[in-house]
């Protein structure tokens, strides 16, 4: 049963899905349930023997488009809401072995067009509010499915840190007239050390302000504010440079980065974002060959940051390495 407890201390909602608790779903060593289905006797999530890009509903799913009335009452202090909204699985290839650079060109942007075909679908229903798009990899981030995949929630409210994102925006644009990451992206250009890549339609860039060690932002340089708003051009060269990224990563310890991949785009819920600017985060676990980055007292407990590289430095580490 999941619910949405408020958090009043916060103002945040937290999403209960004690059903996760107990998954039985226990697949032999052998046995991965997002390979294709290759004999009747496995079965696995996905009921074909081959494809090429597949998208599901998550099996254990958080939110879900018809969702069972919460189990507690709420309060005034403690609201409580229905989980509505939908968790789906987004498997990059049919090949058990491989990460987002190794998927050819052709795949690849085809992965760009089911981000944004889920995007619009998702972002239409009726309650969804904020359509997330991210990729879990490494046991470090607590990921057990090494087959290449990501996964989309589509959330019936604007989660903190788009929510937080959106009001730094808005006052951004109230004050200057301007949007606040064209301004951040003309901010990196002028000093140009944090910049990793850079072609016609994207950059990729350590930010002045990194929070994760080796944390990369990668931002489409033509003001839009979602995914669908890209041509195919622009989808090309994000597709690359998302893989160029990745590459880089698996490149800096010579094994695959732990990493979060979070895309920030607009809320759905018709609301005017014109102020806002599309972009996708890398944010890795990973200080040195041997060393995670453990979000801490300081960072968990006051969400203030500590870190112990420049992002000047974490950029030429990157620049330097030859993937
Ligand atoms: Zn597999
Ligand atoms: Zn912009
Ligand atoms: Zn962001």
């Amino acid at each position: 049963v999941s619910e949405l407890r408020w958090n009043p201390m916060l103002g945040q909602w937290v999403i209960t899905a004690t059903h996760r608790q107990d998954r039985t779903y226990k697949p032999p060593a052998e046995f991965c349930p997002i390979c294709p289905t290759k004999s009747a006797d496995f079965p696995t999530e996905i009921p074909v023997p081959d494809f090429y890009i597949a998208v599901f509903q998550n099996k254990f799913p958080s939110l879900r488009p018809q969702p069972e009335p919460p189990e507690v009452e709420g309060t005034k202090l403690y609201a409580v809401r229905e989980a509505m909204g939908e968790c789906e699985v987004v498997v990059y290839t049919a090949d058990h072995v491989g990460s987002l650079t190794t998927l050819d060109e052709e795949k690849m942007y085809c992965l760009v067009d089911v981000w944004v075909d889920r995007f619009r679908e998702l972002g239409d229903r009726e309650g969804v509010e904020y359509v997330f798009i991210f990729e879990n990899r490494g046991e470090a981030v607590g990921v057990t499915l090494h087959h290449p995949h990501g996964q989309i929630y589509a959330y019936p409210y604007i989660p903190p840190i788009p929510e937080r994102e959106l009001h730094q925006a808005l006052e951004h644009h109230a004050t200057t007239g301007r949007c606040m990451f064209c301004d951040i992206l003309a901010e990196e250009k002028r000093d140009g050390r944090r910049i990793l890549l850079e072609d016609e339609h994207t950059v990729a860039f350590v930010p002045f302000f990194a929070r994760f060690p080796y944390e990369v932002h990668v931002m489409p340089k033509r003001h839009l504010n979602a995914l669908p708003d890209l041509d195919s051009e622009e989808r090309r060269s994000l597709a690359r440079a998302l893989q160029e990224v990745v590459r880089r990563y698996d490149a800096l310890f010579d094994a695959p980065m732990p990493y979060m991949m979070a895309m920030h785009q607009r809320p759905t819920d018709g609301g005017d974002y014109e102020y806002y600017h599309f972009h996708v985060e890398f944010l890795p676990l990973k200080r040195s060959a041997d060393k995670l980055k453990y979000l801490a007292g300081s960072e968990s407990g006051a969400g203030a940051f500590v870190t112990d590289m420049s992002a000047e430095y974490q950029a030429e580490r990157l620049k330097g390495v030859k993937p």
